[in-house]
């Protein structure tokens, strides 16, 4: 706060000009954007709010709030962690400190494996899912709301991560047709799946640490390291995948940029053919569709 703000009360919109101020002497990417969302957020306004709203006065209590909130942001907590929550795929998602935030290259997932799910939806008249890794069920969560005859079991190595998960399904009104497991990837998983989903972690270990510090302090690091080659989880799935899919099932997952030809490998070495790859909105690759190969033949 400026000392004239202080004497005087501060507006929205004098707010909102001291954190982009701010964000931008800091070097913050993004320092409008930030400071939009996260006083906004505060405030519970919407973009609109921010701006007929703009002459408000902003009440003591709420501009210490925002005050503690600007200095989180500088010291690189990302501005979805200090409100708590982000959207994914539409759906309001809380977040936890073991729960990876969600970020849009995954709703690329979702747009991958929708046509797969409605097509074996349609097939079998139900369909189950299992999103492994799931943290704030992200995506099993959009797959779930999208497809209505599907229900999901969303798995994870974190209590933390489970408890949000199931939360996350309670306040967008999924919870009957979501189950939280603690499992590392299938040991404690049962039954069979039509559709298996995952973006498990997959950057290598030595390269988690040269990530800028709103990903190494903020999110967890045993949703982002995939061991020495960054393979580690893809192998650890595709092992087991077969005895737990239907025949006809498919297997979706995010990877890193430059994995595509390691993780395809990965698979067909278990028996995989993929069906699919896509790319995210930076034009690297980010989804691989894998099925049974027994199908790839007979089909
Ligand atoms: N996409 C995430 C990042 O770049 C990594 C997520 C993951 O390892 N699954 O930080």
């Amino acid at each position: 706060m400026s000392e004239k703000g202080k004497q005087v009360g501060a507006t929205v919109s004098q707010l909102l000009a001291e954190a982009r101020r701010r964000f931008t002497e800091a070097g913050v990417a993004d320092p409008a954007a930030d400071a939009r969302v996260l006083i906004a957020g505060l405030l519970d306004l919407t973009t609109t709010g921010m701006l007929t709203r703009g002459n408000d006065l902003v009440e003591d209590a709420a501009v210490s709030r925002i005050e503690d909130a600007i200095v989180r942001r500088l010291a690189h907590e990302p501005v979805h962690r200090i409100l708590g929550e982000r959207e994914f795929y539409g759906l309001p998602l809380s977040l936890s400190a073991e729960t990876l935030e969600p970020r849009p290259d995954t709703e690329i997932l979702v747009d991958t494996m929708l046509p797969y799910m409605r097509d074996l939806a349609g097939k079998h008249g139900n369909l189950h899912m299992l999103d492994m890794g799931t943290g704030t069920g992200a995506i099993c969560l959009a797959l779930l709301k999208e497809c209505p005859e599907a229900s999901g079991t969303g798995s994870d190595i974190s209590v933390d991560a489970l408890k949000t998960a199931q939360s996350n399904a309670e306040r967008n009104g999924l919870q009957k047709r979501f189950k939280a497991v603690r499992s590392s990837w299938f040991q404690d998983i049962d039954g069979m799946f039509h559709v298996i989903v995952s973006n498990p972690p997959y950057i290598a270990s030595s390269v988690v640490d040269t990530l800028a510090p709103e990903v190494t302090k903020f999110d967890p690091a045993a949703a982002l390291d995939g061991g020495m080659d960054g393979l580690d989880a893809y192998r650890a799935i595709a092992k087991d995948a077969a005895r737990f899919m239907h025949p006809d099932g498919v297997i979706g997952l995010e990877i890193g940029f430059d994995q595509r030809t390691d993780v395809t490998e990965v698979f067909e070495a278990e028996g995989f053919r993929c069906l699919e790859s896509v790319k995210d909105y930076g034009h690297n690759d980010r989804v691989l569709v894998f099925a049974r190969h027994l199908l790839a033949t007979s089909g």
